[in-house]
């Protein structure tokens, strides 16, 4: 049986991101319990975790919604998140993708990717100035790689389930973020969306440093190398898909709550 603790960070290694000895209580309840979390640049991550186990909170933390109690959380090599507040994390390039899909459905595909290009100011201005070709460019660009370059004219409202979430994607691409948080981008899907999620991720790791949440274990297996179990607010363990799936503590967490009532 492997052991809970994770692997202590050499101290040699540049991480784009460091959570350690983080804590955080909510009345009295401790979400997370000395939290360690190392990650490398142009990492894909998956958490896994049952509910409840701190996953949300942790991306809170992280994108400064929510204040630890204790801990540092360090992005890169040098920048404290616990000092900045939410747009200040946003503006230092982290971006977050929350469940349901938030783009502007009266508005085009095109459109909507426009607006969230980083120096657009507003509607307005997005909407009644001309279109660089940079601009142009670039959209073309992210609206091929979230496959919706047949859809940039459409209105996003009429747009599938799956091809909002990947518009949204898309959102976030445009503001060229260095670590994406994704919670749960294949809910709701149909199997060939989450696969076609799947491969999106994929091809974005290595650009970008990537946390994604995710239950469904077939889609976790195709995008994940490394996956960090969570447990009460703490790091259960860490390893291959297999490793993880295998070890006895997963199991029986797992299983152990199996009969119990889905709170969310
Ligand atoms: P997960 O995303 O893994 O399902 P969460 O991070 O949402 O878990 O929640 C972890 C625990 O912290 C849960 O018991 C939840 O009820 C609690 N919690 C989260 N946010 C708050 C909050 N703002 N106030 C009170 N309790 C909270
Ligand atoms: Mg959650």
């Amino acid at each position: 049986m492997s052991t809970a603790a994770p692997i202590p960070a050499p101290s040699h290694k540049e991480f784009i991101l460091t959570l350690e000895g983080v804590n955080k209580a909510f009345d009295g309840f401790k979400a997370i319990s000395n939290l360690n979390f190392y990650m490398d640049k142009g990492e894909l991550r998956t958490i896994i975790g049952p509910n409840g186990a701190g996953k949300s909170t942790m991306m809170d933390i992280i994108t400064g919604r929510t204040r630890p109690d204790t801990g540092r959380v360090e992005f890169g090599k040098d920048t404290d998140l616990t000092r900045l507040n939410e747009y200040q994390i946003n503006r230092l390039g982290i971006g977050r993708k929350f469940q349901t899909p938030s783009v502007y459905t009266d508005h085009t595909v095109f459109e909507n990717i426009l607006l969230s290009l980083p120096g657009t100011r507003s509607v307005w201005e997005a909407l009644f100035s001309r279109v660089t070709p940079r601009q142009r460019e670039r959209i073309d660009e992210i609206l091929t790689l979230i496959r919706l370059a047949d859809k940039g004219s459409s209105k996003a409202g009429v747009l599938a389930h799956g091809q909002k979430q990947w518009l949204e994607i898309g959102m976030l691409l445009a503001q060229d973020p260095k670590l994406l948080l994704v919670d749960e981008p294949a809910a709701g899907m149909t199997d060939e969306e989450t696969a076609r999620t799947g491969e999106l991720l994929l091809g974005l790791a290595g650009h970008h440093s990537i946390i994604v949440i995710e239950h469904d274990m077939v889609f976790v297996r195709q995008i994940a190398s490394k996956v960090t179990v969570l447990h009460q607010g703490t790091v259960l363990c860490e390893g291959t898909v297999d490793q993880v799936q295998n070890n006895d503590r997963v199991i029986e967490v797992y299983l152990g709550r199996k009969h119990e009532k889905k709170t969310t």
